[in-house]
């Protein structure tokens, strides 16, 4: 089949084409309103609706700029002004809005066909603008994202304030009934009554598109000998005996492909080039084989008991004056002193590379139980973010984030042209086009808290689009959620996270060869002893030989298949397919066919 040359097709290269043309213009225009809006518009037809919904909020903020005289408001009057002038003219040229009419029957962009003469702008025609015409648009687009996207109370919490402003709207009566109903549907899921649950207790998380967006150019092949060379020369200072290759992992079935793959396992298992780690000189069993400290680290909570900088416990202290002379003992940030360090390493590493950028900015929320561990890698989003500005590079070209594997569905758009799907008038099949989406998504998480922080951090988040975007945002969850370490506190809570981007380039195994600990720097071990399981190769010995792989493990190699399966899916993106997991599965249906 030709997929490159159908409609659909041509359709998605189209919307994809016009689509990065208006992202160029975010460097010259960043303060426009109508730009947010049409990129909004332009996601929101490519099917990411998580997308749109980040660049409708810019466009409110905006809007509560012109409107409130904020900090930038200067700036952004003066780009509504040029938005105005350029759509009368445009309009004045077609003689016809651009906007669904029905919605904006009464509205400043209808009236304005009618007015020939091309007068100044003047700043209150702006606000009347910013007020009705794009105020609508940008709920409109923002409070049907946030529905597609789950996200039921941000959703229930917009449209109040849409219909507060727009009473005689009918697409907000529509999305109030919507969300009603779906909440109705979801409550009566879970067994609970609709009418006495508190707005609080609305879900408010779901799942998008979890891929390298095709407009990514920061991405490097990871392939290509110049990664391997840089990332080897990374390794080589915290594993000397270890080297990075190129390995061929077994593809991972994904959950929707599972009910398929499940009745003829072993034939099910494809490869796919993936970067691993190996042996460069035979390693007894038992020999400490890499040790890595990494940065990119988060503390949800009770900073006085963990290093900022590598979350190793510290000492108990009693006194709030920690001496930070002696050795060993706990080091404080001399000017927010709300951070401690395990050592003046740390210290220094922290000031020179994150928390300068950070210091005194305060992370604290209040977080439900249930959304603690989404806290936490919403955290290590904002590490990243911190150290992206203390050392002035772009979050993607950061060399803790940038090589890692992102368990993206799509690469580049290569399957995009398969999988994407709209009917023959361009409509989308559903608000992702079909594509699969399974990338944990949250409005507070992945659009709203990163550019609260950044703001508190004093960046401009207009200007800096390029760097803090909602799609680099999601690109680096993507990264980060397959990749992270999380340890839970003594209540069983999830409480400091970490990713080790050398430790994690090791490949998953239920059958490892390597055991590790975590307490501040990342430890690799040649394990002593293998995992007990009935179908490995007896020839097989603890101890790891010359350009063998090394292969760690991202769950708890104790628990059965199945349970083991399910804890490492968010890790790996799918379904674990090492030689243990098939064995054992097809062990497991030889049961069964034995027992019926
Ligand atoms: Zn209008
Ligand atoms: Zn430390
Ligand atoms: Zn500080
Ligand atoms: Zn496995």
């Amino acid at each position: 089949m030709e997929a490159q040359t159908s409609p659909t097709s041509s359709i998605l290269r189209s919307r994809l084409a016009e689509l990065t043309e208006l992202q160029k213009h975010l460097a010259t225009q960043p303060y426009s309103i109508v730009l947010h809006l049409k990129l909004a518009k332009s996601y929101k037809y490519l099917g990411y609706p998580d997308l749109a919904v980040g660049d409708a909020y810019k466009a409110l903020l905006l809007i509560d700029e012109v409107l409130e005289e904020l900090e930038y408001y200067e700036m952004a009057l003066d780009a509504a002004k040029a938005d105005i002038t350029s759509f009368r003219a445009h309009e004045i040229a077609s003689r016809r809005p651009d906007y669904h009419v029905s919605e904006h029957v009464e509205c400043c962009c209808i009236s304005l066909v009618d007015d020939d003469e091309a007068e100044a702008i003047d700043d209150v025609e702006a606000v009347t603008w910013a007020k009705t015409c794009w105020s609508k648009t940008a709920y409109d687009i923002l409070v049907e994202g946030l529905i597609d996207c789950g996200c039921f109370r941000s959703a229930f919490d917009y449209n109040t304030r849409a219909l507060k402003a727009f009473p005689y709207m009918p697409s907000f009566e529509t999305y109030r009934e919507t969300i009603t109903l779906k909440l109705r549907t979801y409550f009566k899921s879970t067994g609970e009554n609709f009418d006495t649950i508190d707005v609080l207790d609305y879900p408010d998380k779901g799942l998008v598109r979890r891929e390298l967006y095709p407009w990514n150019e920061y991405e490097p092949d990871r392939f290509s000998p110049e990664s391997i060379q840089f990332l080897n020369k990374e390794m080589t200072s915290v594993a000397p005996k270890l080297e990075v290759k190129v390995a061929n992992l077994p593809l991972l079935s994904r959950k929707d492909e599972i009910s398929s793959a499940s009745s003829f396992p072993t034939q099910q298992v494809h490869h796919v080039k993936q970067l691993g780690v190996f042996a460069k000189q035979d390693i007894p069993p038992g020999e400490q084989i890499l040790q890595e400290k990494s940065l990119l680290t988060a503390i949800s909570r009770l900073h006085e008991t963990y290093c900022d900088a590598c979350v190793a416990t510290l000492p108990a202290s009693t006194d709030a004056e920690v001496d930070s002379k002696e050795g060993g003992t706990t080091i404080a940030c001399e000017d927010c002193d709300e951070v401690f360090f395990c050592s003046t390493d740390c210290h220094d590493l922290a000031q020179a590379q994150y928390h300068s950028a950070i210091c005194g900015v305060s992370l604290e929320q209040k977080v439900p139980a249930n959304e603690a561990s989404d806290y936490l890698y919403s955290l290590l989003l904002i590490r990243t973010l911190a150290l992206a500005e203390a050392q002035e590079v772009h979050p993607l070209m950061l060399k803790e984030v940038r090589y890692i594997w992102g368990d993206y569905h799509d690469y580049l758009g290569i399957n995009l042209h398969r999988t994407w799907n709209a009917d023959s008038r361009g409509q989308l099949i559903d608000p992702f086009a079909s594509v699969p989406h399974t990338l944990p998504f949250s409005f507070s998480n992945n659009i709203l808290t990163p550019l609260n922080i950044l703001e508190k951090m004093d960046v401009n988040i207009f200007e800096h689009s390029h760097r803090y975007d909602t799609w680099i945002f999601n690109t680096l969850y993507g990264k980060i959620r397959g990749t992270a370490s999380a340890k839970q506190g003594l209540d069983f809570k999830p409480e400091i996270a970490a990713v080790h981007p050398m430790w994690c380039l090791t490949n998953h195994s239920c059958d490892p060869n390597v055991s590790w600990e975590w307490q501040g720097s990342i430890k690799f071990w040649t394990r002593e002893k293998l995992v007990d399981w009935k179908g490995r190769d007896p020839k097989l010995q603890p101890g790891i030989l010359e350009g063998e792989e090394v292969f760690s493990h991202y769950c708890d190699i104790r628990l059965p298949v199945k349970e083991r399966r399910e804890w490492a899916v968010g890790a790996l993106g799918g379904d674990c397919m090492c030689t243990r997991c098939i064995w054992e599965e097809a062990d497991g249906d030889r049961e069964k066919g034995v027992a019926e």
